[in-house]
């Protein structure tokens, strides 16, 4: 996002962009954001698009500091969304070198277990139960065991 593009939206593009956002949620309060002319106190976006702040700025600068908040906000989310999936790679990666080193040196499978040894996920088929391992993260540590060899 650009502060070029926000000042180029019109005040009904920019309700639009916030009742998609806020579509089926109860109206959005923030306690406080930035705007064009300083701190904007308590603004919500009502159902029937109506902005509602306390204080004298102009509603077009509401608008723009709400869109503003909403994409910033979006923004955080999916990073930290981002992370998180890339965390449980990592974490599932290093569980599946683990385990490879472990059948190496002779060790067991972890089965028979309900839930995946490596990833966490229920399963449902004999053979994974058996083995303590779906099928998919199985896949995973055989490639791993064929690339050591
Ligand atoms: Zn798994």
């Amino acid at each position: 996002m650009t502060t070029n593009e926000l000042e180029t939206m019109t005040p009904q593009e920019m309700r639009e962009e916030m009742r998609r956002y806020l579509n089926g949620k109860p109206e959005q309060a923030w306690h406080w954001i930035h705007g064009e002319g300083g701190r904007i106190n308590s603004p919500r976006f009502t159902s029937d698009d109506r902005v509602i702040y306390d204080g004298d700025h102009a509603e077009i600068d509401v608008l723009r500091a709400l869109v503003a908040a909403n994409r910033r906000q979006k923004a955080r989310r999916s990073a930290a969304a981002r992370k998180a999936a890339e965390t449980r790679r990592e974490r599932r990666e290093a569980k599946v070198y683990r385990l490879v080193r472990h059948l190496e040196e002779g060790g067991d499978l972890p089965g028979p277990r309900q839930k995946c040894s490596l990833c966490g996920k229920g399963l449902g088929d004999p053979s994974s139960i058996k083995r303590g391992i779906g099928s998919d993260c199985w896949q995973d540590v055989l490639r791993a065991m064929t690339a050591n060899m």
